[in-house]
């Protein structure tokens, strides 16, 4: 059995998973509820309770930020995850669960957990977004996560610049595809564009009620909301032909909670990404939605290359989807 801990912007994922990657158990549970007193401590406590009774021979935690996985901490982050930045991760649940444990950024855990048991199973080259709080994303290429030369080779999808003359970004650069394209983007365009859509005031999750409600009318009443949808469209595919034209993948997987309307948002995305991206031949690059759902970076940091040999035969013998 494996253990996999997802510390994302707004929740906390974990489970217990046996080696095919069916889960055993898999629990969501808001951050705030373990803010109070010291977090690290309070994620531990949290793991020995999951995993109380099971065989755990490895685990792992994904967390947002820049995480030197080698190192098994995280060296630098904004918001809550500050609070984690710099402590000796891997070493204090290394310690606590006695078994070999992994660090990783939650969107290259994400994209791993669907090459070995999602959607990307079988690819050569597979990159990853997740359209979330921010736009996340990351590269599996030739059965290995990409790293690059510093810990954020290839997880920063979200910061391809579609318009140079957009707005400046927290990056340095500007006009950067998370500021259009993340659900919490895509959520203040469409009550924008249509007041009635509105979530609650002072709901604070990136989807809200706004974006299930919009995709709904889109669905009812396609002509009053299609050109908010084909606007969002426009953008989202310069990410994903910038993406194929910098890795030229097998397939783009999307994820994240807007891709629950992957009816809604495939067709389209599909269309502009053909006419957009240059690959032999046109229209070469597969486009899916993610598979594992809030699954995917627990599962990706349970079955990290570091912790063994395992994950390694995975790509060339493509299996049924386990969820
Ligand atoms: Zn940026």
């Amino acid at each position: 059995m494996r253990f996999g801990m997802d510390f994302g912007g707004t929740n906390l994922k974990a489970g217990v998973f046996n080696e095919a990657g069916e889960s055993i158990v898999f629990e969501q549970t808001p951050l705030r509820s373990h803010m109070q007193g010291d977090l690290l401590d309070n994620l531990i406590v949290y793991a020995l309770r999951l995993t109380g009774g099971y065989d755990i021979t490895a685990g792992g935690l994904a967390i947002k930020g820049l995480v030197d996985s080698k190192a098994g901490r995280v060296v630098e982050d904004v918001g809550e995850g500050n609070l984690l930045a710099g402590a000796d991760l891997r070493g204090a649940f290394r310690r606590a669960l006695g078994v070999p444990f992994a660090v990783e950024n939650d969107a290259r855990a994400y994209a791993w957990g669907e090459w070995c048991f999602g959607a990307g199973q079988g690819t050569e080259v597979m990159a990853c977004l997740t359209l979330g709080t921010g736009v996340g994303g990351a590269v599996v290429t030739h059965g290995a996560p990409y790293i690059g030369a510093d810990p954020l080779g290839g997880i920063l999808g979200g910061h391809l610049t579609i318009d140079r003359n957009g707005p400046p970004c927290p990056c340095g650069s500007r006009g950067c595809l998370e500021l259009f394209c993340s659900a919490t983007a895509f959520r203040a365009r469409v009550e924008e564009a249509h007041p009635e859509l509105a979530g609650n005031i002072g709901d604070t999750l990136s989807l809200g009620a706004t974006l299930p409600a919009f995709f709904e009318a889109v669905r009812d009443q396609g002509t009053t909301y299609q050109a908010t949808l084909d606007a969002y469209l426009d953008d989202l595919a310069f990410g994903v032909i910038n993406i194929i034209h910098a890795f030229g993948p097998d397939m783009v997987v999307l994820g994240g909670g807007v891709m629950n309307s992957a009816d809604c948002i495939l067709p389209g995305l599909i269309e502009r990404v053909d006419a957009g991206a240059w690959t032999v031949p046109r229209g070469r690059v597969d486009i899916a939605a993610a598979a594992l759902g809030n699954r995917a970076a627990s599962l990706g940091v349970a079955f990290h290359p570091s912790l063994d040999g395992h994950a390694e035969s995975r790509g060339s013998e493509p299996h049924e989807s386990l969820f």
